[in-house]
C-alpha cells in the first residue's frame, strides 16, 4: 500500500513527507483494519511533522481524522469481542471515523472517571501509532466511532478532530446557550465551533488577522470579526483560543467579564508573556483542552449530523500531504485541508 511517511522532522518547505510503499498491516486481537477513505489535515500533523512535538519513534505515518471502511477484524475476528470491548459493533464493511485518542489504559484512576483523554498510557493516532495518510490503517475497535449515513466522506473528516476537540473545547469553557462568545484564530476547528455556538443562539466575535478567515466567519454568522486587540463595546462571556499563539491567551482573559472562562484549544502553543494579576482576578477562569473522550466524539458526531453541520474543506490527492501541509501553515483556505485516498 502507499503510505506518507515522516522519517525525521523538517520545515514543511522541505517537504518531509515522503511516499512510501509499505505491507498492508494485520489487525492483532482487538483491532480493526480500516480502507481509508479520507482524512483531514490537523494543525497537530504540521507540530509533527515541523518537530514541535515528538513521537515515540520515526519514521511515523501522520494523520488522525481518518474516514474509512473496515476491511479485516483481528482475531479471533468476531463481532462479539467488538462488543465485549466498548459496546462497539464495528464490523467489516461499517463505515467509521478514527479520532487523536487511539488507545487508553481503561484501568487508570482517569479511565475509570471517563477521562480517558488525560490516562498516562493514552496514545494517538498518527503519532503514537500509525495514522490515516496511508490507503490502510489499524485502529483499536473500541475507540472507533461509527459515522451518521448522511455526512460524506469528505465532510466528516475534519469533524474527527477539529469537530470534536473544539466541541470539548466549548464544554470546558463552559459556555451557556445566549452567551456572548469570543474566538481567537478560525482555522477548521473554529469554523465547526462557530456553528455550534449559533446553534446555542450565542453572539459570536471571532479575532483573526487573515481578511480571508475574517470573511468566512462573517458568512458562517459571526457579529463581529477584526483582529486580535481590537477593542469591544462590551466584555466576553466566554472565549477560546484556538491559535497556537500565546499571546492570545491574554488577549481572551483580557476580554471576559469577572466570572468568566477562557479554553484552551492547543495542543503545542507558544509561552504565554506573563501578564498582572488583575487580567484573572474577578473568578475569571482559563483552562487547556488535552485531547477528547470517546463521549465526545459520540456526542458531537450526533450533534453535527443533527445540526447538518458543514465543514468547509480543500481536497488535495494523498500524495499531495506536503502541499496540504504548507497552504495550512500560510492559511491559504478556509476551513481544512482533506486528503482523499480512494
Ligand atoms: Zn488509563
Ligand atoms: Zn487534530
Amino acid at each position: 500500500m502507499q503510505a506518507q511517511r515522516l522519517f525525521s522532522p523538517a520545515p514543511i518547505e522541505q517537504q518531509p513527507l515522503r511516499r512510501v510503499e509499505v505491507p498492508v498491516p494485520e489487525p492483532g486481537p482487538g483491532q480493526v483494519r480500516i480502507r481509508v477513505a479520507a482524512c483531514g489535515v490537523c494543525h497537530t500533523d504540521l507540530h509533527i511533522v515541523e518537530g514541535e512535538l515528538i513521537p515515540p519513534r520515526y519514521p511515523v505515518t501522520p494523520g488522525h481524522q481518518v474516514v474509512g471502511v473496515v476491511d479485516a477484524i483481528g482475531p479471533p475476528r468476531s463481532p462479539f469481542l467488538l462488543q465485549e470491548n466498548g459496546g462497539n459493533e464495528a464490523g467489516v464493511g461499517q463505515r467509521v471515523g478514527v479520532p487523536w485518542l487511539h488507545s487508553a489504559c481503561g484501568e487508570c484512576e482517569f479511565c475509570r472517571r471517563g477521562q480517558e483523554n488525560l490516562c498516562p498510557r493514552v496514545r494517538f493516532t498518527g503519532f503514537s501509532v500509525d495514522g490515516g495518510y496511508a490507503e490502510y490503517l489499524l485502529a483499536e475497535a473500541r475507540y472507533v466511532l461509527p459515522l451518521p449515513d448522511e455526512i460524506c466522506d469528505e465532510q466528516a473528516a475534519p469533524l474527527l478532530c477539529a469537530g470534536i476537540v473544539g466541541y470539548r473545547a466549548l464544554k470546558k469553557a463552559q459556555i451557556q446557550p445566549g452567551q456572548r462568545v469570543g474566538l481567537f484564530g478560525f482555522g477548521a476547528s473554529a469554523h465547526l465551533c462557530l456553528q455550534v455556538l449559533r446553534h446555542w443562539g450565542c453572539e459570536v466575535h471571532v479575532f483573526t488577522r487573515s481578511a480571508a478567515h475574517q470573511r468566512h466567519a462573517l458568512e458562517l454568522g459571526a457579529v463581529r470579526a477584526m483582529e486580535a486587540g481590537s477593542s469591544l463595546e462590551q466584555s466576553l462571556d466566554r472565549a477560546v483560543v484556538f491559535a497556537p499563539a500565546g499571546e492570545l491567551v491574554v488577549r481572551a482573559l483580557e476580554s471576559v467579564r469577572p466570572g468568566g472562562a477562557v479554553s484552551i484549544n492547543a495542543i503545542h502553543m507558544s509561552a504565554i508573556p506573563s501578564f498582572p494579576y488583575s487580567t484573572l482576578w474577578g473568578e475569571r477562569m482559563l483552562c487547556s483542552v488535552a485531547n477528547a473522550t470517546y463521549r465526545d466524539g459520540e456526542e458531537f458526531l450526533a450533534l453535527a449530523a443533527a445540526l447538518g453541520i458543514h465543514s468547509t474543506v480543500t481536497v488535495y490527492p494523498l500524495w499531495d500531504s506536503n502541499a496540504a501541509l504548507q497552504d495550512l501553515k500560510a492559511s491559504r483556505f478556509n476551513g481544512e485541508a482533506v486528503l482523499k485516498v480512494s
